[in-house]
């Protein structure tokens, strides 16, 4: 299978899976994971329409926005950003999926306000309890909001979560269900820059559960590109 046939099963992956619980397949966003991906493959999969691409290291990510030069792209950072590293981000990408601290989000604004850049940005809370650097405590979030509503180039869009990584579907459950929970509950806190429409949750082996739970933005790799050698 080339990787338009595997993204086109992504698609009906997704639209029989809001079929099932009464969604629109137009309220998800598909974000096609490329890390570790060769260009050839990126264009392949653009050329079948789909707009969004997520990244997961800096440094690859850069090089694939230098390298590829399609203004059409919306691509998103997805990883573990270092403080070092946002001032180039910033300059290219559209969203920043995995923001887990005030601090990170202060660097941000003040990066973008600089070019005059807008960028929208997801905040990662930690919903698994397996790897406590994915994203911050569900505790820091009313700090981390109240401080983004006053920002004037950083939007912040709403949540990310990843669910530990198991088979055991009814722990992945529990955990995309207390990430919308954690949403509904900050929900009073939009106003300003700070606006919760969008849950970033499911990946290749839990899309569906995670659109059964809330999900509007899949970040989908391996189903689309092929089995990495690493990550
Ligand atoms: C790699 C990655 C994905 C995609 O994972 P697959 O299981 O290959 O679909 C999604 N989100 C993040 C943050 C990732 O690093």
């Amino acid at each position: 299978m080339d990787v338009k046939e595997r993204l086109e099963k992504v698609e009906a992956r997704i639209e029989k899976a809001c079929r099932a619980c009464g969604r629109s397949a137009e309220e998800i966003t598909l974000v096609a994971v490329s890390k570790t991906k060769p260009n050839e493959d990126i264009l392949k999969v653009r050329e079948a329409s789909q707009l969004h691409f997520g990244e997961n290291r800096a440094k690859e990510l850069q090089d694939k926005m230098e390298q590829i030069e399609d203004e059409d792209i919306i691509w998103h950072f997805i990883g573990n950003l270092q403080t070092n590293k946002i001032k180039y981000m910033v300059e290219r990408v559209n969203w920043i999926d995995s923001i887990h601290k005030k601090k990170a989000l202060k660097e941000v604004e003040k990066r973008a306000s600089r070019i005059g850049r807008h960028i929208n940005v997801l905040i990662q809370v930690n919903i698994s309890d397996e790897d406590q650097k994915s994203g911050c405590d569900p505790e820091k979030l009313e700090k981390i909001l109240t401080y983004g509503q006053d920002l004037k180039f950083t939007h912040v869009r709403g949540l990310m979560g990843m669910a530990t990584f198991t088979d055991d579907k009814d722990l992945v459950r529990k955990e995309f269900r207390l990430l919308k929970k954690l949403r509904d509950e900050h929900l009073h806190l939009n106003g300003g820059s700070v606006e919760l429409e969008h849950l970033s949750m499911g990946m290749t082996n839990d899309l569906e559960v995670a659109i059964e739970e809330g999900s509007t933005m899949v970040r989908v790799g391996t189903a689309i590109f092929g089995e990495r050698n690493y990550n």
